[in-house]
């Protein structure tokens, strides 16, 4: 008999949600996690709650709030003197943040008896795994089912060499002990957007290199329009079609190389984030070795299931690719649990949100324009600005706007987008409709509370009847 019905190997979002749900389902389960914190502890977490999402949202919030205080608190009759930033205490306090969270999964952990087993697993076959402690004590554990949620780490570009000093990655920007005066970022996906917005907010010059030619190319064009030209008036300077060819380190100033329409360009910086995306980890795993297949792309291959290529191994979350994302991995995870328990549950991708919090913030679910144009797909757009919101005029929030796109035959939802304050919560609305496949009339015909934001969501629903009240 195995020692554990199930064994999970990582504890970021993806593995510590599988863990727990495995347990609440009735099975023995293990999870077992590598991570280390700076201070040399364990910590469950992974990515998103050590050096991803939770201290993100910890600094974007702080960074924000400064932000308010110095450029929108006078609107409000809010006077500000001798307004100053103390980066120690904002980062203690993100810190404390991320403490707070990750000693939740600990007792999470404890509540549904999940094993936690700190060290560095390795598959050895016939469901057994190795895990090295980091004392490099080493213990072989057997499991009925294995899981594998190994995450990913930061994409590195050889020309642009991390050294955590001057040209660091997303882990780096966090810890800024000061706020670089010049910051140069490589990328303007979601977590370059995020710290170049977090060290703008606080005083540096930022300016962003993105090799591709549009803004945001993955979001509704008219939304990622409104919200380059936001985000370029609160001074993040934004070159598209920017390719970075080289970056050198001379004296604490980095100089970046790159290549736009114009030709060769230089910038010189005090700090330089390389924001280039994230690739997935498998180092040390031993996957290969036991028969899992990885594509070219470091992938681990699974099925519908998230079955990889051997019987018995799952693998879910950024280890297998689609949307990076925090919930992605952990519904991934809970349908690999609820199918192990028998049940027949599914994911659906078509329902993940993504959201870039910027702000004010992009959120989106479902298909673009474009993307329904490409296979000829008819739709019509309902568009409501939230300058038109009570609510919104009344928080000074009034940027953006909200963009429904319902099937021209049968009106169902196939697409909302939204720029604007509030977005990733608004956004979740949309998720749910389109989950239980509603129509624009459906959303139209929903009462909404007043006054609120969300009313933007009922009136964008409306507009596609061409019936919107306050448009
Ligand atoms: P991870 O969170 O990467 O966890 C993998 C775990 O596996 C780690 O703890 C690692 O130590 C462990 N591990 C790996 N190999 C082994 C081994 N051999 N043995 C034992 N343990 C092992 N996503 C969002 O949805 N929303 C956001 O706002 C967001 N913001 C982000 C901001 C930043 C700055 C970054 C970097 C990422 C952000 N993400 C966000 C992405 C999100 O963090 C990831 O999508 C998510 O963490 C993936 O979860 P995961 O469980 O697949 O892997
Ligand atoms: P994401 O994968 O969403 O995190 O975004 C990373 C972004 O970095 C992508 O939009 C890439 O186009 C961009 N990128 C990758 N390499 C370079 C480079 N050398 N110069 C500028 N931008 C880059």
């Amino acid at each position: 008999m195995a020692d554990y019905n199930a064994i999970i190997i990582g504890a970021g979002p993806g593995g510590y949600v599988t863990a727990i749900r495995c347990a609440q389902l009735g099975m023995k389960t293990a999870c077992v996690d590598k991570w280390v914190n700076p201070e040399g502890q364990s910590v469950l977490g992974g990515t998103c709650l050590n050096v991803g999402c939770i201290p993100s949202k910890a600094l974007l919030d702080s960074s924000h709030h400064y932000y308010f205080l110095q450029k929108q608190a006078a609107e409000h009759g809010i006077k500000c003197e001798g307004l100053n930033i103390d980066i120690a205490a904002m980062q203690a306090r993100k810190q404390d943040v991320v403490k707070t969270l990750t000693q939740g999964i600990v007792g999470l952990f404890k509540k549904n008896k999940v094993a936690t087993i700190q060290g560095t697993a390795r598959l050895m076959g016939n469901q057994q795994i190795e895990v090295t402690a980091h004392d490099g004590s080493k213990q072989v554990v057997t499991a009925d089912n294995i899981i594998i949620a190994t995450g990913s780490v930061p994409t590195q570009i050889p020309v642009a060499p991390v050294d955590n000093k001057s040209i660091v990655d997303s882990t780096g920007a966090l810890a800024f002990d000061n706020v670089p005066k010049r910051l140069g970022v490589i990328g303007a996906g979601a977590i370059g957007l995020e710290l170049g917005s977090v060290w703008n907010r606080l005083g540096s010059q930022v300016t962003i290199l993105e090799a591709l030619p549009d803004f945001l190319a993955m979001a509704d064009r008219r939304i990622a329009g409104a919200a380059l030209k936001e985000i370029k008036k609160q001074g993040l300077d934004i070159h598209l079609g920017a390719s970075v060819t080289a970056a050198t380190v001379t004296n604490n100033e980095v100089t970046i190389s790159y290549q736009d329409k114009q030709g060769e360009q230089k910038l010189v910086v005090d700090k330089l984030i390389v924001a280039v995306g994230r690739k997935p980890y498998t180092e040390s795993l031993g996957a290969t070795e036991i028969g899992i297949s990885i594509n070219e792309r470091g992938f681990i291959q699974v099925d519908e299931h998230r079955q990889t290529t051997v019987s018995g191994i799952y693998a879910i979350g950024d280890a297998i690719g689609g949307p990076m994302l925090a919930h992605k991995a952990s519904e991934e995870g809970v349908m690999v649990a609820e199918r192990l328990a028998g049940q027949k549950s599914e994911m659906s991708y078509e329902t993940v949100p993504y959201v870039i919090y910027t702000h004010p913030e992009v959120a989106f679910v479902g298909k673009t324009e474009e993307q329904l144009k490409a296979v000829g797909i008819k739709y019509k757009v309902g568009q409501f600005p939230f300058a038109a919101s009570g609510r919104a005029k009344a928080n000074g929030e009034t940027n953006g706007m909200v963009r429904i796109i319902a099937d021209a035959n049968t009106d169902s939802i196939l697409g909302v987008h939204i720029f604007g304050t509030s977005a990733s919560e608004l956004i979740s609305e949309a998720v749910v409709a389109m989950e239980f496949e509603a129509s624009a009339e459906d959303l139209a015909r929903t009462i909404h509370a007043h006054p609120t934001l969300a009313e933007a969501i009922h009136e964008a629903a409306l507009a596609v009847d061409k019936r919107a009240i306050h448009a």
